[in-house]
Order: C-alpha cells, then sequence, then structure tokens
C-alpha cells in the first residue's frame, strides 16, 4: 500500500494506521441528495488504496445509492474483487455516477449505469430486471441507498417527508429485493445498509432512526426464508461516516462541524473503512453468515 493518497492530500497511509481527517470541519450545506464532489475535506472512497484479490470473481452486483458514500466505497471494492456492478442513483447525481462508471471500469469489469427514483415501485422492479439483463445475471444486492433529513421536533416533521424516508429506506427495500429474487440464485448475498440509530435513535432523526430498526428486522426474518434456497441476507450498521447523505441535510450544520468527535476514534469514518464488510457478507468465504448485523462505529460499542 503506498503511503500517500494523492486524492486526499494530508492523509497517510500506512501498513498498520490511516492517518484520516479530524474535526473540526467547515459548514458546507448543500441541498439533498448532496454530491461527494462538493465536501471538504473529500472523503476516501478507496479510490487510491484498495486493493483486490479476486474474492468477487466472475460475480454480478446491484448497488443502490452507488454513486457517493459508502455505496461508492463498496462499488470500487467489489470491481477490485473481480465483479461486475450496476449501481443505481437519482438523476441529479450523475457527476458522481459518472466517477464510480469510470473507476469500475478502470478495474477492468463491466458497469452498468441506472439512475432512477426508488420510491416508486414501478422504478424498483425496472431497475432489477435492467440491471440482471445488463449484467447477465445477479448474485449479489446490495440494499444502500438512503434517505435522512433531520427535524429537531416531532410537530415539525411532516407527513410528506416522514413518507419519503419510509418509501426510501423500507418500502424501496422491500420492492428491490423482491423483484431480485427472481434472478438470485443459490450463494447469492443480500446485505442491507441499517444504521446505529436502530439501536441508539437520536432525537432529531425520530423517522429515519424507525426505518433502520425495520432494516434490521426484515434482514433477520428474510434471512430465515430465503436460508431455505441458499440466499444468505446481512445488514450492516455504520455509525458516523463522511457522506454527503449529512451535510445535505441529514445533520445540522453544527453538529457537521463537530461530526464523529465523540466516536472514541475522534473523527468520522471514510467510506473505504466500512465497504470490506460488505466485500465479506458477499463472499462465498461467508457462507454461514446469515441474519447478521456487522456495526462499524469508531469504537462506540454499539452492537
Ligand atoms: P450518500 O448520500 O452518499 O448515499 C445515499 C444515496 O442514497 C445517495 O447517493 C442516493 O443515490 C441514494 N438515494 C437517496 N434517495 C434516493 C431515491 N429516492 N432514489 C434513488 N436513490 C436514492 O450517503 P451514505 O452515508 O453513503 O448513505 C448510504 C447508506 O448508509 C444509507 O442507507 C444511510 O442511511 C446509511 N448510513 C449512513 C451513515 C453515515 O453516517 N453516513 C450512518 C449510518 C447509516
Ligand atoms: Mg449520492
Amino acid at each position: 500500500m503506498s503511503d500517500h493518497n494523492p486524492s486526499f492530500p494530508n492523509v497517510s497511509h500506512s501498513p498498520l494506521t490511516v492517518e484520516y481527517p479530524v474535526p473540526p470541519f467547515p459548514e458546507q450545506p448543500q441541498p439533498a441528495p448532496g454530491l461527494a464532489s462538493k465536501m471538504i475535506p473529500q472523503p476516501d472512497h478507496g479510490e487510491n488504496s484498495y486493493r483486490g484479490s479476486g474474492r468477487l470473481a466472475g460475480r454480478k452486483a446491484l448497488i443502490t445509492g452507488g454513486d457517493s458514500g459508502i455505496g461508492r466505497a463498496v462499488a470500487i471494492a467489489y470491481a477490485r474483487e473481480g465483479a461486475d456492478v450496476a449501481i443505481n442513483y437519482l438523476p441529479e447525481e450523475e457527476s458522481d455516477a459518472a466517477e464510480v462508471i469510470a473507476l469500475i471500469r478502470a478495474a477492468g469489469r463491466k458497469a452498468v449505469a441506472i439512475p432512477g427514483d426508488i420510491t416508486a415501485e414501478n422504478f424498483c422492479s425496472q431497475l432489477v430486471h435492467q440491471a440482471a439483463e445488463q449484467l447477465g445475471g445477479l448474485d449479489i444486492l446490495v440494499n444502500n441507498a438512503g434517505r435522512q433529513q433531520y427535524a429537531e421536533s416531532i410537530r415539525d416533521l411532516t407527513t410528506a417527508s416522514f413518507d419519503a424516508t419510509f418509501k426510501t429506506n423500507v418500502y424501496a427495500l422491500f420492492w428491490i429485493t423482491k423483484a431480485a429474487l427472481e434472478y438470485l440464485p443459490r450463494g447469492a448475498s443480500i446485505i442491507n445498509t441499517t444504521s446505529v440509530q436502530a439501536f441508539k435513535p437520536s432525537e432529531i432523526l425520530l423517522d429515519y432512526a424507525q426505518t433502520k430498526a425495520c432494516i434490521v428486522t426484515f434482514t433477520k426474518s428474510l434471512a430465515q426464508q430465503l436460508g431455505k434456497e441458499g440466499i444468505r441476507v446481512n445488514a450492516v450498521a455504520p455509525g458516523p461516516y463522511w457522506t454527503p447523505l449529512q451535510s445535505s441535510g441529514g445533520q445540522p450544520q453544527e453538529k457537521v462541524k463537530e461530526f464523529g468527535a465523540t466516536a472514541p476514534l475522534g473523527r468520522p469514518g471514510q467510506p473505504a473503512e466500512i465497504a470490506p464488510l460488505y466485500v465479506t457478507l458477499a463472499s462465498a468465504e461467508s457462507s454461514y453468515t446469515s441474519g447478521q448485523v456487522w456495526c462499524s462505529d469508531g469504537g462506540t460499542g454499539t452492537l
């Protein structure tokens, strides 16, 4: 591993420690869904550090929210591990998505871009069919897209906002997963992104935290259904990770400035630091792991 990351000039990658940015960070409001390209400092998605070793050779993956943040880091890692990758994102995120598509192709893998809004059931089934058709099959599904908009009080939380959060984080997961079952063979892996919010909800994330609890329960129940078919279902629970979700209305700017400060490691995680969990859960190496939630929270010990 090189000890210098050119896209992240102040960060050193040595074999034992990676020195990542610590708060305070500048205020940086963006309209939702936000772009990774506008973040200060730039997140590290593993562009210059992730090295594959064939752990997902020949696999075919669909990743929602694959344009930025955790989904982008997973897309890069999967491609470098030998998988062909389809990503979904919102049309306004095209510039972030184009960078990910180029990185997947640079890894020598097939890249498929399918923009569209997953709050519509019709689009969710089209997304899965297009991904499977263009990849020539599907054996990894990463349900990672998410909506997080804070509200100080239940009195400020509108029905429209509550509904959009549940449509994106809960209904879409159901619709996409159901459509994917037409394609997923024995040995396939489904990985859902939940959150530490499912277990330790913040007072300002009343709707979001509930959806993340739904995802934990969905994962555990579905793992029991699909075990008979040889399909594994797991979830990853991130703590504070440096992504556009937070600065585009996920947190007040005051909290963005101090993001990650209360974690024992004293900083937010970078997307590159959680992608390896998604690689391991997708890989056949984890063939007896299903119905689990794996957490990465910088030392808080949430799970
Ligand atoms: P992100 O903003 O980079 O990714 C979220 C993605 O969701 C967006 O890029 C967007 O493409 C997608 N999305 C949102 N609404 C959509 C819609 N209606 N249709 C299609 N796509 C839509 O942020 P991230 O933090 O990498 O988020 C990825 C997952 O991680 C989310 O499920 C989030 O809840 C979860 N998570 C993040 C944190 C964190 O601190 N960043 C912590 C816990 C859990
Ligand atoms: Mg995005």
